[in-house]
């Protein structure tokens, strides 16, 4: 394998349907990833807090636009229980996700939730919020009560398709803004893309990883794309590449940026989950390092349909560590417990300072 790769390597390796090619690629992320940022798996338990958004992103499940969800936000008291309850488990940190809200009262709520999580649990978890675009005052805000990571996907680095893929008054120019304001907080920086979009080329794609590069990121989320009967989108399920097709395209994607960014931290996502039960297991075999293990109340979790098939599991989250626990020693994986496992590129960057 080559050390580094152009983006005409990237597009090919993206587009190859030769096995063995694809086994080198694989064998050979999984390589860097262990020699880089070691066979630990990372946990950060999932909490999604609220389903309700004021956007209308095309794909989503849960879109303002769509009137047959039933909206919900969870209470304080049950985040902070539940926060509680992972600490305990010895997962290592949290990701509080929801739609997007910048409303006063909620950018409060968002920030007394953390001072209590923080207090509740002797300020040891790490932190990520996914909580959309947000102003630089409430980022800050969030950051000064206890969050020290922030997930905003760029959904594509393709201006012209991330215009087909929402309403005229989402902008790609804001989204790119908060990534920035993030970064000059210094936040840890997640961002990633959908994969298998409407639209999208393998030109696209290899341009995302080239993204994640030049923007220094610390932390990748991505994963594939999966329609939504109740979304604009849902129109053209039938002209995107096949779920196993999008499920080896994130699987490449996954490998291509563990070999081009080398020490990020790198997401085994849910979406991968919901087309091959053990995608997330695969992903981390071709150089993921990260999983998301869902904590959200069952209750709560079938109002929270982003995209369709999402996993339903048990809500005892202590059994379903267990179960993910003994297929990753399958795979010659370890879970790391009472770890924040902070993404070594940050660590990196800050040293350099
Ligand atoms: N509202 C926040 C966080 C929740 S949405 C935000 O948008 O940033 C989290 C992610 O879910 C989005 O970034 C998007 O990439 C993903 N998502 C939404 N709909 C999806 C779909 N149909 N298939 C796959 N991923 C989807
Ligand atoms: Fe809202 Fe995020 Fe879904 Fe867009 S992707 S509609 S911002 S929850």
């Amino acid at each position: 394998m080559k050390a580094s790769y152009n983006t005409e390597d990237i597009q090919r390796l993206l587009a190859s349907s030769d096995e063995l090619e694809i086994a080198h690629l694989f064998a050979y992320a999984k390589k860097v990833k262990n020699e880089i940022v070691g066979n630990k798996v990372y946990l950060r338990g999932l909490i999604e807090l609220s389903n309700q958004c004021s956007k209308d992103c095309y794909y989503c499940g849960i879109r303002c636009g769509n009137a047959s969800v039933q909206r919900y936000q969870i209470s304080e008291k049950e985040v902070v229980d539940l926060a509680i309850k992972a600490h305990e488990t010895g997962i290592g940190s949290l990701v509080l996700q929801a739609g997007e809200r910048s409303d006063k009262e909620y950018v409060v709520f968002v920030e007394h939730l953390l001072q209590k999580i923080m207090q509740s649990t002797n300020a040891e978890l790490g932190i990520t919020l996914s909580l959309g675009e947000q102003e630089k005052d409430t980022y800050k805000r969030w950051k000064e009560a206890g969050a020290k990571r922030y997930l905003l996907r760029i959904e594509t680095s393709n201006e012209e398709l991330y215009k087909k893929l929402h309403p005229e008054n989402h902008s790609y120019t804001q989204r790119l803004k908060g990534l920035e304001i993030l970064k000059k907080l210094n936040y840890q920086v997640g961002t990633g893309v959908m994969i298998g979009l409407p639209f999208q080329t393998i030109a696209d794609l290899a341009d995302d990883i080239l993204f994640f590069k030049n923007f220094d990121v610390d932390m990748i989320g991505m994963g594939p794309y999966i329609p939504h009967e109740d979304t604009p989108l849902y129109q053209y399920s039938k002209e995107i590449p096949t779920g196993e097709e999008r499920l080896l395209l994130s699987l490449k994607m996954v490998a291509l940026t563990r070999i081009i960014l080398q020490n990020v931290n790198i997401a085994a996502t849910t979406a991968m989950q919901t087309l091959d039960p053990q995608g997330r297991e695969q992903a981390i075999q071709v150089g993921a390092n990260v999983i998301m293990p869902n904590l959200t109340p069952a209750k709560y979790r079938e109002n929270y349909f982003l995209y369709q098939g999402k996993p339903k599991v048990a809500d005892d989250f202590n059994l379903s560590i267990k179960t993910l626990e003994q297929s990753l020693a399958k795979i010659g994986a370890v879970i790391a417990y009472r770890e924040h496992g902070d993404s070594k590129h940050f660590a990196s960057k800050n040293n350099q300072k």
